[in-house]
């Protein structure tokens, strides 16, 4: 293995879920829904593949996928991109992600984002040959309250060699929803540098209480230098499809595809339709995954309280973050481990997402995308750590 890629060993996701199928626990690890997605969404997909859907669509996605994905970023936004030149179809989010980075990073480029961070980041930008300078999210206002970052030290992470700013809202693992102000903040970063901004937006639909997502891409001079990417998994609970999107300036779009060609060329034909379908049809569908979220987001938190945790607010996302000191852990990386055996359940220790492991040190990480008796299943072994 090449020296860059070296200690990024196994996803925490696949240990996880691992060693909740070893241990038979709660697996409320890597996010992944236990119901399926709209019943029609499924049924086109298998429509296409029975009805000859087959063979490899064009490169950057079948014409209605891009037409549908443009549409929906119009009415919801008011973000106009044109389906051939600005929106490009990706193998989920991840290829997207890791496209976008290849395409645009030197070696020895610095790219700005913000920690705790999604694992595929770190992963892309050494990939690239590129440099990664962490931004720490902290816990703001006492219990219950969400992650913020401090303005200057983001802007004392922007230097002379930063080429982009990576931005995830809503935001794994945190739950942050980032507000208008602080996207303020990034944009004006962004036009003052010169910078690219590349956006991970694959949890678009899944805000609460009102959280609004807005894209980074709306705020003045943002839409020009900015790789939008969002997918399908969350948003119609279908993880394992892996269909994802790129939307950003012709220029940025083509470099993306330019890299993305020698990495999957295209995406499965038959899922890109029936999500161009879903998109246009499934608005109340999606609605109502929302509401439920927000419900089961509201047990889960509720009874991890009880159990002894100190649990963050979420405003959008799958997770609940927790301070597991409040019972007596400090920890949470060893916790995780032993957890299976404690109490029978499964988290992912939020320090694995973290360059500054002492900041991340504390923290796990819950997913309540699953099924109420699930979450109160998981709810009642926990109880068992006080
Ligand atoms: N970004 C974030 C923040 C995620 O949580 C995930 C995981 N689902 C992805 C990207 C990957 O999305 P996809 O499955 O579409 O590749
Ligand atoms: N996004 C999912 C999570 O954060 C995991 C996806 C994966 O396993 N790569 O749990």
């Amino acid at each position: 293995l090449v020296s860059r890629m070296r200690g990024f060993g196994t996803t925490i996701f696949a240990e996880m879920s691992a060693l909740a199928e070893r241990t038979g626990a709660i697996n409320l690890g890597q996010g992944f829904p236990d119901t399926d997605g709209p019943p029609a969404l499924l049924a086109r997909a298998a429509e296409g593949i029975t009805g000859g859907v087959n063979q490899y669509p064009p490169g950057p996605g079948t014409p209605e996928l891009r037409r549908a994905v443009a549409a929906a970023r119009r009415e919801r936004y008011g973000l106009d991109y044109d389906p051939a030149s600005e929106v490009y179809v990706t193998v989920g989010a991840t290829a997207g992600i890791a496209a976008a980075i290849l395409a645009i990073t030197e070696p020895g480029d610095e790219i700005v984002l913000f920690e705790p961070m999604y694992d595929s980041y770190a992963a892309a930008i050494a990939m690239a040959g590129g440099v990664r300078r962490p931004v720490t999210l902290r816990p703001r206002g006492g219990e219950g309250g969400r992650f913020a970052f401090d303005p200057e030290e983001l802007r004392a992470a922007v230097g002379p060699r930063t080429r982009a700013v990576l931005v995830n809202s809503p935001h794994n693992p945190t739950g942050t929803v980032l507000t208008a102000a602080e996207l303020a903040v990034i944009a004006q970063l962004c036009r003052e540098h010169d910078l690219v901004a590349v956006t991970d937006e694959v949890y678009e639909y899944l805000t609460y209480d009102g959280a609004e997502h807005v894209p980074l891409a709306t705020l003045p001079g943002m839409r020009e230098r900015t790789l939008a990417i969002s997918s399908t998994g969350k948003t119609f609970s279908v993880t394992g499809w892996k269909t994802g999107w790129v939307m950003g300036p012709p220029e940025l779009v083509d470099a993306v595809r330019t890299v993305n060609q020698f990495l999957t060329y295209t995406a499965n034909p038959a899922l890109q339709l029936a999500v161009a379908e879903a998109l246009e049809t499934q608005e109340d569908w999606i609605a109502r995954l929302a509401t439920g979220l927000a419900a089961k987001r509201d047990r889960l938190s509720a009874g991890l309280r009880e159990a002894g945790f100190r649990v963050f607010g979420t405003q959008g996302t799958y997770f609940v973050l927790t301070d597991i000191r409040p019972l007596g852990f400090d920890d949470g990386l060893a916790l995780a481990h032993r957890l299976p055996e404690l109490c029978g359940v499964v988290g992912v220790p939020a320090q694995v997402f973290y360059d500054d492991a002492e900041e991340g040190r504390p923290y796990l990480r819950f997913a309540f995308c699953k099924r109420d008796e699930v979450i109160d299943d998981a709810v009642a072994r926990l109880a068992r750590l006080r």
